[in-house]
């Protein structure tokens, strides 16, 4: 019987660039292709995706791509995937209709395989029996995967929660879990984003709540931002409008697109009348509009952003606008989502936000929706991905708890590969992997060398030390010039800096200034000492050596 591996490339020990890799004999499989977004010291950077080395080397292995949801850190690395890898892409109609334009933006036709599936479905992928189950979650359409190796079952649960309540009215298909628990689970891969949450996750049917109460007290317009993606959320959106008798216009291409996409697939119901051009607005007063827009994570050029900038060119904020933030930021976007939220409510409107409004709940189980998870399926082994190693640990304590030992609990991280026999798992040899930095340019492989160079142009500004020699003679002529630009450095520090460096050239040996490679090499590293040293400054130092 073939051992089979679980390998993650991403998502383990961090929230974000979801990607999974299972490999039976010389057969692949690949579950998501997310990415996350930067950090702050990222500077220039735009997305940041696996490094997929180990997919790129296995290339003509990979038997599919299978994606759980079409939210991006699960499906926002595939363009780039796809480029080096081509596999039949899975996912159900959402899913795919989510991805479809990004990737033919992209990729040239002959690249893109995508087939719709439909939770319930169990299909081969090349050795592999794989099996879609739907999960209720933040975005609709998204299913648990479970994988039928040969030396067992493996269950990615996906992004999930238990809303028994749901928009759409498809529960988790709890009876499927509890089945698949009855013929045995060797590994469940459990989502722990929120494994810190005592309880259960709040329903997303109660966001009409908190809607409605906003839209008592509003006097004005009625703005609404949540991802272009959330059509539960959307459809609550239009459902409470309709019940205010408010029209609904757009501003954004994303949510315009993927409204009208929603609708053409099923997955949202827009109520009759209700849905206006954004250009009609004028002909109906302020408490007749609600206004759906993108920029819940501050996006430089999403409608809002550009709004609370007074910037956009559609439409301007107002005194008496409400505007409903049904979101959370994603971490490394905190300052650019509450710098967009402070200047509307400079432009007058009052902006309603946070926990306690009851605007916003989370797509991801909560303890007693975990401990549920766990309990239907019953793996022999347990395994916390989709969380940082704090989310990591609590489900491990979680699941003692549960009675789970230690040895049936495995923390992975990135790059590890778990091995599973027939009598048992252990972790194997790691395999290469990382995270590779993609600008705004999509230019993929922005290396840590550049980083650092940002990070210190950003915060020390940048040093520039011309020094001139005659090579032929031998010599040093005159003194280094220096220019800084943003290097908080006296004229006095950088007169004695000038200094140092000219006694070390002229030090130097008639055979040693002849060498202007290592004069160039020397000539930062003495500038860099000397500053770290004297002033605690770490600028970014650019050498010139001058032949005369
Ligand atoms: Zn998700
Ligand atoms: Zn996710």
């Amino acid at each position: 019987m073939a051992q089979v591996e679980i390998i993650p490339l991403g998502g383990c020990g961090e929230i974000g660039k979801n990607m999974t890799v299972v490999r039976q004999g010389d057969e692949i499989l690949v579950v998501d292709a997310g990415l996350s977004f930067p950090t702050e010291e990222m500077h220039g950077v735009d997305i940041v995706v696996p490094d997929f080395t180990y997919l790129t080397e296995n290339a003509e292995r990979v038997r599919g791509i299978v994606l759980t949801h079409g939210h991006e850190d699960h499906v926002g690395a595939l363009p780039y995937l796809l480029e080096e890898v081509h596999a039949p892409v899975y996912g159900t109609e959402l899913t795919i209709a989510l991805l479809k334009r990004k990737l033919q933006e992209r990729l040239r036709a002959e690249h893109l395989d995508l087939r719709v599936v439909s939770a319930g479905d169990r299909f081969g992928i090349g050795g592999f029996e794989v099996e879609m189950i739907h999960v209720t979650h933040s975005l609709a359409d998204a299913c648990a995967i479970a994988v039928h190796a040969e030396a067992g079952v493996l269950v990615f649960t996906g992004d999930f929660k238990f809303d028994f309540t749901p928009i759409d009215g498809r529960q988790s298909d709890m009876s499927r879990f509890a089945e698949l628990g009855d013929e045995g689970v060797t590994v469940l891969l459990c989502d722990c984003t929120n494994v810190e949450s005592p309880g259960w996750c709040p329903s997303e049917r109660t966001v009409y709540a908190g809607f409605e109460k906003v839209f008592n007290e509003a006097p004005g317009r009625i703005l609404i931002t949540c991802f272009a993606s959330s059509v539960h959320r959307i459809q609550q959106a239009f459902d409470v409008a309709k019940q205010f008798g408010r029209k609904v216009a757009t501003a954004g291409r994303r949510m315009e697109q993927n409204i009208s996409m929603a609708a053409a697939i099923g997955r949202l119901r827009i109520p009759d009348e209700t849905l206006i051009n954004l250009n009609e607005c004028d002909k109906y007063s302020d408490e007749q509009l609600v206004i759906l827009t993108t920029g819940t994570q501050g996006e430089p050029l999403a409608a809002l952003s550009l709004m609370a900038k007074d910037e956009y060119p559609r439409m301007q904020i107002v005194p008496g606008d409400t505007v409903i933030y049904s979101a959370k930021p994603i971490p490394g976007n905190e300052a650019a989502v509450w710098q967009t939220v402070n200047r509307l409510f400079r432009q007058g409107a009052r902006v309603v936000y946070g926990p306690d409004e009851g605007v916003h709940v989370s797509g991801h189980a909560y303890q007693e929706e975990i401990k549920l998870m766990i309990n239907l399926t019953r793996p022999d082994y347990l395994a916390p991905v989709h969380g940082e190693p704090r989310h990591q640990h609590h489900l491990v304590s979680l699941a003692r708890d549960m009675g789970y030992s230690d040895e049936n609990i495995i923390v992975m991280e990135n790059g590890n590969r778990l091995v599973i026999e027939a009598d048992g798992a252990y972790l194997g040899e790691d395999v290469v992997c990382g995270r590779v930095l993609v600008d705004s340019g999509g230019f993929a492989g922005v290396s840590d060398e550049v980083l650092r160079d940002r990070r210190n142009l950003a915060s020390d500004g940048v040093l520039f030390v011309n020094v001139a020699i005659d090579s032929d003679a031998g010599k040093v002529v005159g003194k280094p010039e220096l220019v800084a630009r943003g290097l908080p450095a006296s004229d006095g520090e950088l007169d004695r800096l000038r200094e140092h460096i000219y006694d070390a050239l002229a030090a130097l040996s008639h055979a040693e200034l002849r060498d202007t490679a290592a004069i160039h090499h020397d000539v930062s590293d003495l500038a860099r000492k000397f500053l770290r040293k004297e002033i605690n400054k770490r600028p970014l130092v650019v050498a010139t050596v001058t032949d005369v």
